[in-house]
């Protein structure tokens, strides 16, 4: 199979997980719960080879802008993480620890985030593998 081909397949399917992941997040942002705003579906990292909607979260773009591009963090926006990292979804808490792990050096209230999170011990694998 092509990249192309593999690419095409990997957008269809995030394209069909987008109406579960709709119904899922209930049209709130899975991090931040905005709503009434545009939502994207967010590949949490690893990617698996197949889409997988385990792996996605539905989230709003200022939450997806600042998660793939670390200069555009403003830490001010993630206090929303201290409800998202109880979430049910894994990959919503997955990508809270994430985040809250990478604001701790210079955010106090995110140590104390971190602190009080739990993880599953299949979370904390996804999360070492995510830092791969
Ligand atoms: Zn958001």
């Amino acid at each position: 199979m092509s990249r192309n081909q593999k690419t095409r397949i990997r957008t269809t399917g995030l394209a069909i997980f987008g109406k579960e992941l709709v119904r899922r997040c209930g049209s709130h942002c899975e991090l931040c719960d905005a709503q009434g705003v545009k939502l994207f579906v967010h590949e949490v990292p690893p990617s698996p080879q197949t889409p997988d909607l385990e792996h996605c979260i539905m989230i709003c773009d200022d939450c997806r802008n600042q998660l793939v591009k670390p200069t555009a963090v403003q830490a001010r926006h993630w206090h929303c993480l201290a409800s998202a990292m109880w979430s049910d979804v894994p990959a919503v808490k997955v990508t809270s620890v994430m985040m809250l792990q990478q604001l701790e050096a210079t955010e106090h209230w995110a140590a104390q985030l971190l602190d009080q999170a739990w993880l599953a011990p299949e979370e904390l694998r996804w999360l070492d593998d995510a830092r791969n």
